[in-house]
């Protein structure tokens, strides 16, 4: 068990059903949230950090990563979504090794707890997927991770990635049976189709099931760009939201990244299935792919949350940058009242909590919930006066570098802004050493 933790003297965004702000401290015990009070007795000698001055927020989540590409960083810019899979993603993430695997999740997740991130739903390659769990049991992140899955025949997925579909089910059971529920409930598995290009049929009603099954979560792309769409369509004659509901991906279970390009009445199925929609406004503009309706999807009822997706169509995995863009990016399109930066927050905190089938244990500072919280200081130019609305200097005015501690299942990983859990000029190294080694193999 570990020691207890004392969060002194913070103001506390609560993200409660109230939204309450308060001055309070926090006490942790056993990984939970134990008490939020302004006179919380040191009874067992906890260890107390001084959060006086500094602004405590559930930890963000986001819903939507891909941390084997994190090394892949610069090394595919400026392309459209599907010459940058073809040219650049899918050749290195087939040149992955369990070592380059493992330097990626570990740079990847270094980034993003130092950012203040401290849950994520992640999309690993198709090889490898343990070397990825090792990193993220090590650096203390918690993480919804999956094998991707790519079953399709040439010329949906290349040689070097391609798998049969037994072959792709059953390595992708054996690692749900080995990491879900991990590390003290902290790691779980997601089954992660690429795509409904990548995937056959019989592999996606397959993955409905084992899901349903398991309790593990099921996370893919959709509606990324209008090629996929028109490619869906060609080969399945359904729209790809329906299609993908048509196959059991829909539901509270599944969370689908980006969703750019739905109608009115793939927005109708998306929020009558409750499914899980995950916005990537720095992907989507960098892709060229396009900007998500969030607006017209929440007010038909849908649940969204946010993400950063790949280090190589971001270029950052930065929640406060997607949070501040999500907002943004809608304002030239419906007026500038669109998407305020109270909902926004909610995106990054209680959807990305729902869309991990966490909204009972993360996404808010509650009692009874898990210990996962961010203290940020906005003392920095930028972020004052400090009068102004702390939502608004949260989601339009903070930065990740703001981000001072960082406290995951009650322990903490980020402290005065440093990394504890893991060195991390060593993950610069290895880091580097494993994309020079990449490259090579690959000719690039
Ligand atoms: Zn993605």
């Amino acid at each position: 068990m570990s020691k207890a933790l004392l969060l002194r003297g913070g103001r506390v965004v609560t993200m409660d059903a109230a939204r309450r702000i308060v001055d309070a401290d926090v006490l942790i015990e056993s990984g939970r949230i134990k008490k939020i009070s302004q006179t919380v007795r040191q009874s067992n000698r906890p260890t107390v950090i001084d959060c006086s001055g500094l602004v405590i927020l559930p930890g963000l989540v986001q819903a939507h990563v891909h941390l084997c590409q994190t090394l892949f960083r610069g090394l595919a810019d400026d392309l459209s979504l599907e010459a940058w899979l073809a040219q650049r993603i899918w050749p290195l993430e087939a040149a992955h090794t369990d070592a380059s695997v493992h330097a990626s999740a570990m740079l990847g997740a270094a980034e993003l707890l130092l950012g203040g991130t401290t849950a994520i739903l992640d999309m690993e390659t198709v090889r490898h997927t343990s070397a990825a769990f090792e990193a993220l049991e090590s650096i203390g992140i918690r993480a919804t991770a999956g094998k991707c899955l790519m079953d399709a025949p040439p010329p949906a997925n290349p040689p070097g990635l391609r798998e049969s579909t037994d072959a792709a089910l059953t390595e992708s059971a054996d690692l749900c049976e080995r990491w879900h529920g991990a590390a003290g409930g902290r790691l779980r598995y997601c089954f992660a189709p690429r795509f409904a290009p990548s995937c056959t049929g019989p592999l996606l009603r397959a993955v409905s099931d084992l899901a349903e099954h398991s309790g593990a979560t099921i996370h893919t792309h959709a509606a990324e760009t209008p090629l996929e769409l028109d490619t869906v369509k060609r080969e399945t004659g359904h729209d790809e939201i329906a299609y993908l509901d048509s196959v059991g991906i829909s539901g509270p279970r599944a969370a689908l990244a980006h969703c750019v390009w739905v109608d009115k009445d793939a927005i109708a199925r998306l929020a009558r299935q409750a499914t899980n929609v995950v916005h990537c406004p720095s992907s989507n503009l960098k892709l060229g792919s396009g900007i998500a309706p969030i607006p017209e999807m929440l007010a038909a009822g849908c649940h969204v949350a946010i993400g950063a997706d790949g280090a190589p169509c971001n270029n950052r995995l930065d929640a406060f940058e997607e949070m501040r863009l999500a907002a943004l990016i809608q304002k030239p399109r419906l007026g500038s009242d669109a998407l305020p930066a109270a909902q926004v927050l909610e995106l990054a905190t209680l959807g990305g909590a729902r869309a991990l089938g966490l909204g009972t244990e993360i996404g808010s500072i509650e009692v009874g919930k898990c210990a996962d919280l961010i203290a940020l200081d906005l003392a920095g130019p930028h972020a004052q006066p400090e009068d102004a609305d702390l939502i608004s200097r949260i989601v339009y005015s903070a930065r990740a570098a703001d981000v001072r501690h960082v406290i995951v299942d009650g322990k903490i990983v980020v402290r005065d802004g440093e990394l504890k859990t893991a060195d991390l000029a060593q993950i610069r190294k290895t880091a580097n050493a494993e994309i020079r080694r990449l490259r090579r193999s690959v000719g690039l």
